[in-house]
């Protein structure tokens, strides 16, 4: 994947392979659609395998081998080898990673309990760390790669009633820069993306009131779409970013900036 060498035919990751996690709905599955869009061969993997396969099937099209559906619990060493090794296995290669699979499990500190603590900080970190690192195992062999990392801006300003979530999305910046300075020389690039207030299953489960006051605050004053996130993870994912990493985009409307 090193330098621009000219528009790659058929889209912005023609011939590479990619795994996207969490990709059942939401931003997830509008990367996974993006980066087969733009020519890539994408497992969808999901801790709902049902929801994964249905995704892999819609966004297929007649193009029913170029996209794998799959159960994986990223929080699961064993799951997360599982999909890396099956998907390397599938399509000869993995080029691209894109650890996005969430939860939220919102509360006052006085509220939130230890478990929800855990739960949050095992599948955005953990999962993130289990990800990474099975990964890169294939493709520093293969002397090339990108893994994109999807944080939050609630990484860089933290929320209320996010402590969890917060810090397992700042945990991931941390992640990410470390990961890309061990990597960088074996042609392994990791970069991540904050997003802003997305229009997602994630953020409907919030308040209307807190939903409209955040939106409020936009300086662009609307939420942003699952699409317009994939657009920043296919641009990392693509050698159009190919000296960068370590960094991490913000896509969130102005919001933070
Ligand atoms: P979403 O609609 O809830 O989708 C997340 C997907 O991840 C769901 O299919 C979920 O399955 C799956 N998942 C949960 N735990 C998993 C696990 N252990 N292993 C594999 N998959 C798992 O959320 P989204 O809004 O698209 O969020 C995607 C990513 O963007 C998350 O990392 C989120 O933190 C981040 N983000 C979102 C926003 C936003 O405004 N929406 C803003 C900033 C960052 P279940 O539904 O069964 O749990």
């Amino acid at each position: 994947m090193g330098g621009l060498t000219g528009a790659p035919v058929g889209g912005l990751v023609a011939g590479r392979s990619a795994i996207v996690t969490g990709a059942g709905q939401g931003i997830g599955l509008e990367i996974a659609r993006l980066l087969h869009e733009h020519g890539a061969r994408v497992t969808l993997a999901d801790v709902d395998a049902e929801r994964a396969a249905k995704a892999a099937a819609e966004i297929a099209g007649g193009d029913a081998g170029s996209v794998l559906g799959l159960g994986c619990d990223v929080t699961d060493e064993m799951s997360v080898e599982n999909a890396v090794r099956h998907t390397a296995e599938r399509f000869g290669t993995l080029d691209i990673l894109v650890n996005n699979a969430g939860i939220t499990r919102d509360a006052s500190l006085r509220r939130m309990s230890a478990a929800d603590f855990d739960a949050v900080i095992g599948v955005h970190l953990k999962g993130t760390w289990l990800g990474l690192r099975a990964a890169s195992a294939v493709m520093r062999e293969a002397g090339r790669g990108s893994i994109v990392n999807i944080s939050s801006l609630s990484g860089k300003s933290g929320n209320p009633g996010q402590t969890n979530y917060s810090a397992a999305k700042a945990g991931i910046v941390g992640l990410t820069k470390a990961a890309a300075k061990e990597l960088a020389h074996r042609g392994v690039r990791v970069n991540a993306v904050q997003p802003g207030l997305i229009r997602t299953a994630m953020t409907e489960a919030m308040p209307p009131e807190v939903f409209a006051a955040r939106e409020a605050d936009i300086p662009m004053k609307r939420a942003g779409q699952p699409r317009e996130v994939a657009g920043a993870v296919l641009f990392l994912a693509s050698d159009l970013s190919s000296y960068m990493t370590g960094a991490v985009l913000e896509v969130g409307g102005g919001r933070l900036m």
